[in-house]
């Protein structure tokens, strides 16, 4: 299939003086183009994802980049046969990023381009602490070499991980340098670590999206776990990004996540096709067995489920949720 879709990934801190008529502004314009995707809007700026037909980059990009608040953003481009999105999602949001901690944007780790990066990485010594701000089922299919899973399941416990790594570790002898997807969780990461008086942090800038587009797979193990349709990618388009990870059931090495096919459980796991067949898209023998399951059907590149009714939506919001759509 031809690639006749570009993934953007972009972001930009910026002042938005009315962030719910700029989101009106955004779905008036992209509305009328063959785009899809997540895009969250407030007064600080801007957090996006999304695909956009190739036809239809050019008018974007001129649009988008001619406005003076946002000419410096930095978007990273994948390509793709088809939208990576199932919808156009346009909309304003309290926080760019989920976290519930104040914080002072100014005061951010310091940006490591992916040369610097690589270069800093081969020098490291043992008091340097690389750090992936991600969730462990991102770990598990790829990561920078000699990096550990991060200590917390999902990145949103990071607040309370910075504030015990203050005593774990002397903040004035520790280098750390931290990586994200796309960048935008250093941004406000890397401050609770100043604040918890680490003196150097650095960031890598625009995460491992592109990192992958600069420096291809060097220093990296397997592939990258993406919000979208796409799911697991390589992070370059040269050869290698070999698979780590391995089949929940049969611990054959395979990268493809599915969504539990039980409702009630949803969560994301890895598995082989046969395994998944034989499971019925369930990640574990109680889930075949829960009254609320959805009929699977095989694929080899299965999408991550998202399309959950209302009354579904609310009873997960209670607990938590593996459903990417609501991640980053
Ligand atoms: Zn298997
Ligand atoms: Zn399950």
């Amino acid at each position: 299939m031809e690639n006749v879709y570009l993934v953007l990934a972009f972001y930009i801190f910026t002042s938005i003086e009315d962030p719910q008529r700029e989101v009106k502004r955004w779905k008036r314009f992209l509305g009328g183009l063959d785009a899809k995707g997540r895009i969250y809007i407030n007064e600080e700026g801007i957090n996006a994802q999304m695909s956009i037909a190739k036809a239809d980059a050019s008018s974007f990009y001129e649009w988008f980049l001619e406005d003076s608040r946002f000419k410096e953003t930095d978007i990273k481009v994948h390509h793709h046969p088809e939208q990576v999105f199932a919808k156009l999602t346009i909309k304003y949001r309290k926080q760019l990023v989920a976290m519930d901690k104040e914080y002072d944007l100014s005061q951010g780790g310091k940006h490591l381009s992916s040369e610097e990066w690589a270069k800093m990485l081969e020098e490291r010594d043992e008091n340097t602490l690389i750090l992936d701000v991600r969730n462990h089922y991102e770990w598990d299919v790829g990561h920078f070499e000699g990096t550990e899973r991060p200590d917390f399941e999902t990145f949103r416990e990071f607040p309370q991980y910075a504030e015990d790594l203050g005593k774990t570790r002397d903040p004035k002898k520790t280098r750390v340098m931290m990586y994200c997807t796309g960048g935008i969780r250093c941004e406000l990461y890397s401050c609770l670590l100043k604040d918890q008086g680490f003196d150097e942090v650095y960031q890598l800038d625009g995460g491992v999206i592109k990192y992958g587009l600069e420096q291809g797979n060097k220093h990296w193990k397997g592939k990258l776990f993406v919000f979208d349709d796409r799911l697991v990618v390589p992070i370059s388009s040269e050869e290698g990004g070999e698979t780590i990870s391995v089949c929940k059931q049969c611990h054959t090495k395979v990268d493809v996540y599915y969504n539990c096919a039980n409702m009630d459980c949803n969560e994301l796991f890895l598995s082989c096709l046969d395994c998944a067949i034989e499971k019925l898209g369930c990640c574990c023998d109680a889930c075949v067995q829960a009254p609320r399951r959805r009929i699977f059907e095989p694929k080899e590149h299965p999408k991550p489920f998202r399309k959950l009714p209302f009354e579904e939506k609310a009873k997960m919001s209670l607990t938590p949720s593996k459903d990417v759509s609501s991640s980053q």
